[in-house]
């Protein structure tokens, strides 16, 4: 019912109205506009597909969520929350942009960018590990994404490197709003966990509780806040950035244990080290970001003039530049 379709006009359709009267209605995409080629990949809860604007020629990837299936599954808040996140933040380029949505009988659909890339870990997987080149400009493009979902008043709450995806420039697009936390003033909440709560939309709390208690998704990069107050903060956006720094030098997350219950253990415990040659400048980094007290973590502003990016642009020309070439980290 809360589902409203989004996206701009194309046209203008002559129909007539209950009585009998003719009026200029504006024509929406639909469905038909595009024309469906492979699938892209798979979700729990959706399929998603290169799709191709009839008009335009553009190239889109189109996201299906089953409308059964997700009633069924009791994820109809996951799939607005995720529509009204997307729609807050589409002046960025390191975030999946959503140009429409729309539906059927059976199924919604969302009009995104396409990341012909692929994830990040998969990326990474390839290579094994990146080296400081690649981990500083992959890391700059991540955190300034992150700089303007929190500017927009949006927690990402499940960054990880699945949810990073690359454009054919290998530039970053960062995915996977579901479970985001939108907050009515997007000033609030720097970062003690208590503020945060002030600037919840109505439905929040209580919503929240609920999605903390029934966590499922990864467990590697959740923040010790959510795990022992079940509340998280923009903060906890960024102890996920410092794990996505490990991982990129290190070849695998920082906080891995042989069950959930073992990661989490790790996680509050502060439980990890670095693999020996790890470069310096990125392990104190990451130090200052896996640190248990949000508050006491380093801010975006701080990372920015961190070390590990010096000579580093951020802004538009980082969104300019050229990635440089894949290359893993190799030990002094
Ligand atoms: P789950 O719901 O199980 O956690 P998910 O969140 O990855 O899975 P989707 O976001 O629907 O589910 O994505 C399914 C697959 O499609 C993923 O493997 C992802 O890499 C790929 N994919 C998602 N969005 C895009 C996109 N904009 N461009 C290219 N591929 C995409």
């Amino acid at each position: 019912e809360e589902w409203k379709d989004r996206g701009a006009a194309v046209g203008m359709r002559k129909e007539v109205d209950v009585n009998g009267k003719t009026i200029m209605k504006p024509v929406k995409k639909g469905v038909r506009d595009f024309s469906f080629g492979r699938v892209l990949g798979e979700g729990s809860y959706s399929s998603v597909y290169l799709a191709t604007d009839r008009q335009t020629l553009k190239e889109y990837a189109v996201k299906v969520l089953e409308k059964r299936h997700i009633i069924k599954e009791r994820k109809i808040k996951y799939v607005n929350i995720e529509k009204d996140t997307l729609n807050r933040l589409t002046e960025h380029p390191g975030i999946v942009r959503l140009y429409y949505t729309f539906q059927d009988e059976n199924s919604l659909y969302y009009v995104l960018d396409i990341c012909s890339g692929g994830e990040l870990l998969g990326v990474l997987k390839k290579t094994g590990t990146f080296d400081v080149e690649c981990t500083r400009f992959f890391g700059a493009q991540i955190l300034d994404a992150i700089e303007y979902m929190h500017s927009r008043g949006v927690i990402h709450r499940d960054l990880k490197p699945e949810n990073v995806l690359l454009d054919d420039q290998l530039h970053v697009k960062i995915t996977d709003f579901g479970t985001a936390r939108l907050l009515s003033d997007p000033r609030a909440s720097q970062a003690p966990p208590k503020i945060e709560d002030m600037g919840t939309s109505s439905r929040g709390k209580e919503q929240d509780d609920n999605r903390a208690a029934s966590f499922v998704g990864t467990a590697e990069y959740v923040s010790p806040e959510l795990l022992t107050n079940k509340n998280a903060c923009k903060a906890s956006d960024l102890w996920a950035f410092g794990c996505i720094i490990y991982q990129m030098l290190a070849g695998r997350p920082p906080f891995k244990g042989g069950s959930e219950y073992l990661t989490f253990q790790k996680i509050v415990n502060l439980d990890y080290d670095f693999p020996p040659g790890f470069p310096p400048a990125a392990q104190d980094l990451v130090e200052r970001c896996l640190v248990l007290d949000p508050a006491q973590r380093l801010t975006i502003e701080h990372i920015k003039n961190h070390e590990l990016f010096d000579g580093q642009q951020f802004g538009k020309m980082l969104w300019k530049a050229k990635a440089p070439r894949l290359r893993p980290f190799i030990p002094p």
